[in-house]
């Protein structure tokens, strides 16, 4: 896992371990499903990954939680 490589390069975000490929994402905008589902997508393998809204902004630093892949 490429976990430090990252953490260090941004440091004010929100970031998640994508449950695909499991890299460390730093998430660049939320998206909602039709059914009020937050998620954010994976850059890399463009999985759906659902996440936990903590109530933090996006310029808060901080690993989300990851749900389950939507597809
Ligand atoms: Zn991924």
């Amino acid at each position: 896992m490429r976990f430090g490589e990252k953490r260090t390069a941004v440091q004010s975000a929100q970031q998640f371990i994508c449950k695909k490929c499991r890299v460390l994402v730093n998430v660049q905008t939320f998206e909602q499903t039709s059914d009020g589902v937050y998620f954010s997508r994976c850059p890399q393998c463009k999985a759906k990954n659902a996440v936990v809204r903590t109530g933090a902004t996006p310029s808060q630093p901080g690993i989300l939680p990851v749900i389950r892949l939507l597809d």
